[in-house]
């Protein structure tokens, strides 16, 4: 294992994501301080060799790198505006969920106070922190990501997408989008069977090999998107991916059809105008033009 005792980081912020992160930072040798606003949360990581600062201040202080997982944007000002002159000079990697104007706005924030600045999206839940699958996406400072590379590699994959500091946070909240609607598709599927006495637990068997195969259709979509040209032959059109099958059946089982009526929605916009007979993939127009 490469010796990374001479390497100082500061964690603040020890919620379930935070600890996770200065663990992982404790066990690859890192001479890592942590910081947390109430009490206890740094005792597990004392023993584990972590250095408890009592202050924020005095964790800043005590490393070039601090790294921020707080609750939010607000706490991150909360805890670093006090801290401006005393981070000036180091580097701050900010991983709390944030939206793109928010990674912008403390980024200019940083650039104000003299700190070298990558704001991180992270795609993964604790217990997968120091796994492969953990995936971190970063923008800002390519310097600092290129620096900083090998520690960040702890934690997981890490992904740079380059200068503007809001690009980490908008692949982030995108990929956080297709997972709200697939859950929710999910869970109107299982609400369908379930007055026919189908539990949530066997949908679920079924569920997860289809969607799972479905996805192999996202490349596909992509090429169509991509190329511009939705009348590309082989594509199911949208007249004959019309919901109403699906809409009526979820009436007659009494449940709502919102999650259902979305889609339908916005397929019928782009038959409105029109595009019957091209390809599903369309409907990305509607998505990119508010009705
Ligand atoms: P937790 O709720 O477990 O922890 C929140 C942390 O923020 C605690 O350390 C809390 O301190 C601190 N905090 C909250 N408000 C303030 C404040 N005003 N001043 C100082 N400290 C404050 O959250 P997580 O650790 O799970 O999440 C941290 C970040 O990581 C979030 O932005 C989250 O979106 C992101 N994330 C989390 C994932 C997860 O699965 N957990 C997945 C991907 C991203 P205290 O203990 O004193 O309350």
């Amino acid at each position: 294992m490469t010796d990374n005792s001479g390497v100082q980081v500061s964690v603040l912020g020890l919620g379930a994501m935070g600890g996770a992160l200065a663990s992982a930072l404790v066990k690859s040798g890192y001479a890592t301080t942590v910081w947390n606003r109430s009490a206890g949360k740094a005792d597990d990581l004392v023993a584990q060799g972590a250095k408890a600062a009592a202050t924020a201040g005095d964790a800043v202080r005590a490393s070039p790198l601090v790294i921020a997982c707080l609750l939010d944007h607000a706490s991150v000002h909360e805890v670093l505006d006090p801290l401006a002159g005393e981070l000036a000079g180091r580097t701050l990697i900010n991983v709390t969920t944030t939206s793109p104007a928010h990674s912008r706005e403390f980024a200019d924030w940083a650039a104000r106070a003299g700190v070298a600045y990558l704001d991180g999206g992270i795609m993964a839940v604790p217990t997968m922190i120091g796994r492969p699958e953990s995936s971190i996406l970063y923008s800002g400072s390519a310097d600092v990501f290129q620096q900083h590379k090998p520690l960040l590699d702890v934690w997981g994959t890490s992904t740079y997408f380059g200068e503007d500091p809001g690009l980490a946070s908008l692949y982030d909240l995108a990929l956080l989008a297709g997972m709200y609607v697939m859950f929710a598709g999910f869970l109107h599927g299982a609400a369908m069977v379930a007055p026919a006495g189908v539990t949530a637990g066997e949908f679920a068997q079924r569920a997860a090999p289809w969607l799972t195969a479905m996805t192999g259709a996202f490349q596909g979509l992509a090429a169509v998107v991509d190329g511009g040209d939705y009348t590309v032959e082989g594509q199911q059109s949208l007249e004959f991916s019309s919901l109403d099958d699906l809409l009526a059946a979820s009436s007659d089982q009494g449940i709502s059809t919102e999650v259902v009526a979305m889609v339908q929605r916005l397929i019928q916009r782009q038959i409105d105008a029109g595009h019957g007979e091209e390809g599903f993939a369309r409907i990305i127009e509607s998505i990119k033009q508010p009705g």
